[in-house]
């Protein structure tokens, strides 16, 4: 197992995408994705995790950093050891996590981050319909309530935006967030792809 996972981040507010660039690229062989919010959802809800889960995210608040990262680093250590992941093929995609300057520092420890795909969107007011729009879909009822999507916006400005300044300005990738997800997905293979040649070599893969 390598050192530290090499890794690249998904970054946005919430709607900008994340979700949808990430499981595209999970589909290409050499890239790993690994949604945060996905990984919490799969808990069993009766079980003391996945109560304190949805006690925050039901408030569109963060669970607290700790737990977070702990209940993370467990998953993709799992997924290493069923192969399910192969660090030494595969770039991981992460997707929602660090969600919070403290959580990228504990991260430190398990993950050398190569690339931020910053999703920026400039229009709040789109992303909170493509929240509501998602929710009905999907039944979150985290993004039913518009409240709670505000909320949501309030933490990623207050907590999570700041882990932009957490990484050098060098390794940060705007891409526009609004349009469709195979003009965004362009725009993000732009930037990905020569990150993944450069350190994976599986061109059989
Ligand atoms: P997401 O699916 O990424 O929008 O996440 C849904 C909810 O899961 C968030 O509103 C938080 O309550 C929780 N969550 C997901 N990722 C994190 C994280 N990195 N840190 C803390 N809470 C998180």
């Amino acid at each position: 197992m390598p050192d530290r996972y090499q890794t690249m981040l998904l970054f946005g507010a919430p709607g900008a995408g994340k979700g949808t660039q990430g499981k595209i690229l999970g589909q290409i062989p050499g890239f790993f994705h690994l949604s945060c919010g996905d990984v919490f959802r799969s808990i069993d809800i009766n079980s003391e995790l996945g109560r304190t889960f949805r006690e925050y995210s039901s408030r569109g608040e963060l669970v607290p950093d700790e737990v977070t990262v702990k209940m993370w680093a467990q998953n993709i250590r799992a997924q290493t050891i069923l192969s399910i992941y192969k660090p030494h093929d595969d770039l991981l995609i992460l997707d929602g996590i660090p969600r919070s300057v403290a959580q990228a520092e504990l991260m430190d420890e398990y993950i050398n981050v190569l690339e931020v795909i910053h999703l920026v969107c400039s229009d709040k007011e789109k992303m909170i319909e493509r929240l509501q729009r998602r929710a009905l879909k999907e039944n979150r009822a985290d993004d039913a309530k518009e409240e709670v999507i505000r909320r949501r916006w309030e933490v990623y400005e207050r907590e999570t935006h700041p882990v932009l300044d957490y990484y050098p300005k060098s390794i940060i990738r705007e891409v526009d967030a609004i349009g469709s997800p195979a003009k965004v997905l362009e725009h993000v293979l732009m930037a990905v792809v020569p990150v993944q040649e450069t350190h994976f070599h599986n061109t059989l893969a």
